[in-house]
This record gives structure tokens, C-alpha cells and sequence, in this order.
């Protein structure tokens, strides 16, 4: 792949970007402490290393406009990209908006967007600092948001997912799976009760446990960090492959959504299927030595944390099911490219 002349028709998120990189300059050194293949990139200036990321979020691909509201649309763009600052244990500081709107949308919905963005802002203590707008040609145009977000690393450095060793153990964030479960209720115009609304709200309007990010960041605990934006299965596979490790994970100890009885009982909604490959929780998944997972509280806040295994040498990754069977965990999570 990575000497074909022309892009390969079939394509997937990760070797797309190993074909860019090897076509434009992007080696890590000097300021570039951190480059291409974390959730954010880490820059070195003057007496501060500054963490930036940027992150779409398009009509038709990351949000539906007639199943999301307008002002979860703004909250979860900025989440979304938020969230990769978190995953390097930093501060989120200012933001970039890039705006491409269909006249049709610079109403009613754009003031509603701009609203669900604000709050998200406020919770994160972001401030706006730039950006640009297009307009969307033809009657059919589709909104496009693209954010840019500048956070300040904790100051002995950020995790990065490449530092994973055999024998540390493997931990998440939250519930995994809510989002997803949120999601299919949508998409499968499912019938609930009030009392589940709150899994709708999992899906529209996510928590990011940042404090937590920052605290792992600042007393420099994690080996390895990212956050969990397309599924844990899909996430795992990837800190595992960027750290040069293997990982065993054990289902009884995965922190699974739970499924109201009165939802349909398939595999597409069975708690285990959607905490592995449910994306959009933005949990953190993050690794620790042994030395340092005395210090690892079970609770953060109200955010649960939860040891679900540990790394191993190699390269398989692996997960136990509760009745001791050991099985291979393919990556099942969202790839932008795999499912076009
Ligand atoms: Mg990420």
C-alpha cells in the first residue's frame, strides 16, 4: 500500500493516513514533540507545549438533520474534538471554528447550534478564537463543521498512545456502549419509556471526563492514553499497534451499557456487543504500570473507573469470555473508510 502510485480504492482510516504521510512532511523533532498517529499533536513553544487537534463533523456522516437537535450538533462537535485533548491529559485553552452552511441552515438552526456549542464551552472553558465560513453551494448543500482546539499539556509531559508496556494494566473511563445504545434507539425508531431518555442523552450530549484526563496527566500515571471516539475494540487495537504490544481484556469486567428489557433482544443490542464496538462514549482507555495502579481511584467524580486487563507481549488482542474461553478481539468500531 504504501508504495502504490495512486490511492487504493478500498481504503481504511489507518492506511489512509500512512499513504498522506509518507507524501508530505510530518516527522515528529524539534517543536514537533508528538506528530501524526496520537490524538493530538504535542508542539513545543517557548516555556509551554501546546496540544492541538482538529476534527470534522459532517451533515450525513457524524450528525443526522432531521434526528439531531441543532444544539446537540454544536455541543457534540465540540465534544467530539475536545475530546482528543483530554486524551493527552491536557487543558483545553481556545478553539477554531470552520463553518461551510446551505443558506437555508444560517436561521433558526444556526443559532440553536451556536447555542448547544456555547455551553460545551463553557464546560470545557474554551474561548472561541478564529476560524472561517463558507457557504454550502445548491439547495442540497450540507453543513459542515470543522473545529481546531489548542489545549496546554500538564507539564511533565503527555501520555500519547505509543508508551504501553507488557504487564500494565488496561483501564476505561464511564459506561461503555450508552451512545451507541442511544444511537440505535434512533435509528431503529425504537419505542421507549421516559425513563430511558437518558440514553438518548448519552447520544446527543456526552460527558468528557476531563478533570480525570487532567489529574492522570498531571501526576503523570498513564504509560499510554487516548480517548474512545470509535469503539473500544477499534480504539484498543489501535494503542496497542502504536505502543508495539498485545492486549488480553476479560469480558465480565468490560463496563457494559444496560439494556432496558423491554428493548428488542438482538446481538446488535446486546450489552457486550455495544461496549466493544459502540462508538462516541469519549471515555479515556489508558494503561498503567504496576508501580503506579495503587493510585487508581474506582470512582473520579461519578465517573467509574475500571480495570478491564492487561497488556501482553505481541500483537494479538485478545478477550476472555467469562467462562475462561479466549478469543480474538477483531476490531469492530467505526472506520470512516471501511464502511463506504
Ligand atoms: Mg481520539
Amino acid at each position: 500500500l504504501i508504495h502504490a502510485p495512486n490511492p487504493p480504492l478500498r481504503i481504511f482510516e489507518d492506511d489512509l493516513i500512512k499513504w498522506i504521510r509518507r507524501r508530505i512532511p510530518s516527522s515528529e523533532g524539534g517543536a514537533l514533540r508528538l506528530g501524526i498517529g496520537h490524538d493530538a499533536a504535542l508542539i513545543h513553544s517557548g516555556t509551554r507545549d501546546w496540544v492541538v487537534t482538529c476534527d470534522q463533523f459532517l451533515e450525513g456522516v457524524h450528525f443526522l438533520l432531521d434526528k439531531d437537535p441543532a444544539d446537540s450538533v454544536g455541543y457534540k462537535a465540540l465534544v467530539r474534538a475536545t475530546s482528543d485533548i483530554a486524551a493527552m491529559g491536557a487543558r483545553p485553552r481556545f478553539f477554531l471554528l470552520s463553518l461551510s452552511l446551505p443558506s437555508g441552515r444560517a436561521g433558526a438552526w444556526l443559532k440553536e447550534m451556536l447555542a448547544g456549542m456555547a455551553r460545551a464551552s463553557r464546560i470545557f472553558g474554551l474561548r472561541l478564537a478564529g476560524g472561517d465560513t463558507a457557504r454550502s453551494p445548491g439547495a442540497t448543500g450540507r453543513a459542515a463543521l470543522n473545529l481546531m482546539v489548542l489545549g496546554h499539556a500538564p507539564e511533565r509531559g503527555v501520555p500519547g498512545r505509543a508508551g504501553a508496556k507488557p504487564g500494565d494494566r488496561i483501564y476505561v473511563t464511564g459506561i461503555l456502549g450508552r451512545a451507541q445504545l442511544g444511537l440505535e434507539m434512533l435509528l431503529r425508531g425504537m419505542a421507549w419509556r421516559r425513563k430511558d431518555r437518558r440514553l438518548l442523552a448519552a447520544h446527543y450530549y456526552p460527558v468528557l471526563p476531563l478533570n480525570f484526563g487532567l489529574w492522570l496527566g498531571r501526576n503523570h500515571i498513564p504509560s499510554a492514553m487516548m480517548d474512545i471516539s470509535d469503539g473500544l475494540s477499534t480504539d484498543l487495537a489501535r494503542l496497542c499497534k502504536a505502543s508495539g504490544v498485545g492486549a488480553r481484556i476479560y469480558a465480565d469486567q468490560v463496563p457494559a451499557v444496560k439494556v432496558p428489557r423491554s428493548f428488542p433482544q438482538t446481538a446488535a443490542l446486546a450489552p457486550l456487543t455495544l461496549a466493544l464496538h459502540g462508538g462516541e462514549d469519549y471515555g479515556l482507555l489508558f494503561t498503567v504500570p504496576k508501580r503506579r495502579i495503587s493510585r487508581i481511584p474506582r470512582h473520579f467524580g461519578l465517573t467509574p473507573i475500571t480495570s478491564i486487563g492487561e497488556v501482553v507481549r505481541g500483537s494479538a488482542v485478545s478477550i476472555v469470555a467469562k467462562d475462561g474461553r479466549v478469543s480474538s478481539l477483531t476490531p469492530g468500531g467505526w472506520d470512516h473508510f471501511a464502511k463506504s
